[in-house]
């Protein structure tokens, strides 16, 4: 199979507000993709359709293979999804919130498996077994990203993911997607820091009202709109509506 996440004419309305309008594109296997484009555009509604927690009012969706409608259960077992909202229980210590995540995807010693690689991607030290209500934005975010990747999806989906976060931290964060996509999981993450989607992301898709108005390479976009960096495309692309 060749692509990971095939996206084809997909729609949603919200009443008479059309979030997304006949967006189409797809992913290849290990690739990072980057939705990129104004508040409002429609991003996070496509996210959200990708990751089956909302429907799809026209078009459809693949997730290696599998259609997300008819077979979401199946989709759901090969995807991970991180909005930018999320948070974990504060009462928990680090540790015990990866335990009782795990324990949605694994028993036994492959619980203990699944528990030591999330501790090991979430990198806080003897912090893990803090409660979480004392992290700081950046180390919330680790136990979150740790607790995304632990079941070894196919697809991560990464919503605004390094938003907030010091240069560190968000580095770090960068680095972890790049290792993943290395190993073989696919990326689809949406962003508002085009530096950040420039030096991250395979290729980048602009939504803008509902629409994807540009695609392509980094590179590739920015020779295409004689601009020296992503976000001179995106704002000459925004402009000209
Ligand atoms: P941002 O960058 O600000 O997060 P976004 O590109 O992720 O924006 P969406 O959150 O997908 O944008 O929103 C797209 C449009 O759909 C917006 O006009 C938003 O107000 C609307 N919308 C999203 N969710 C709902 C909802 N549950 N009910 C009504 N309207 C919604």
């Amino acid at each position: 199979m060749k692509y990971a996440l095939k996206v084809d004419d997909l729609s949603k309305s919200f009443g008479d507000k059309a979030a997304v309008d006949g967006v189409t594109f797809s992913v290849g296997i290990g690739e990072i993709y980057g939705l990129i484009g104004p508040n409002g555009a429609g991003k996070t509604t496509t996210l959200r359709m990708i990751a089956t927690l909302l429907s799809i009012d026209g078009g459809s969706i693949e997730v290696m293979g599998m259609d997300v409608a008819s077979e979401s259960a199946g989709v759901r077992s090969v995807i991970s999804y991180l909005p930018e909202d999320a948070g974990a229980y504060k009462d928990l210590t680090g540790r015990a919130y990866l335990k009782f995540m795990a324990r949605f995807f694994a028993d036994g010693g492959e619980l203990d498996d699944m528990v030591a690689r999330a501790i090991e991607i979430a990198d806080l030290g003897d912090r893990i077994d803090s409660k979480v209500d004392t992290y700081s934005k950046g180390m919330m975010r680790r136990l979150l990203i740790a607790r995304a990747i632990m079941p070894n999806p196919k697809l991560a989906i990464l919503d605004e993911v390094t938003s907030g976060l010091d240069v560190v931290n968000a580095y770090e964060i960068r680095q972890l997607i790049r290792e993943l996509a290395a190993s073989g999981v696919t990326i689809l993450l949406s962003s508002h820091n085009m530096f950040e989607v420039e030096m991250l992301c395979d290729r980048v898709g602009m939504i803008d009202d509902g629409r994807l108005v540009l695609e392509g390479r980094p590179s590739e976009l920015m020779s295409r709109h004689g601009a020296k960096n992503l976000e001179e495309v995106f704002v000459k692309a925004v402009k000209a509506k």
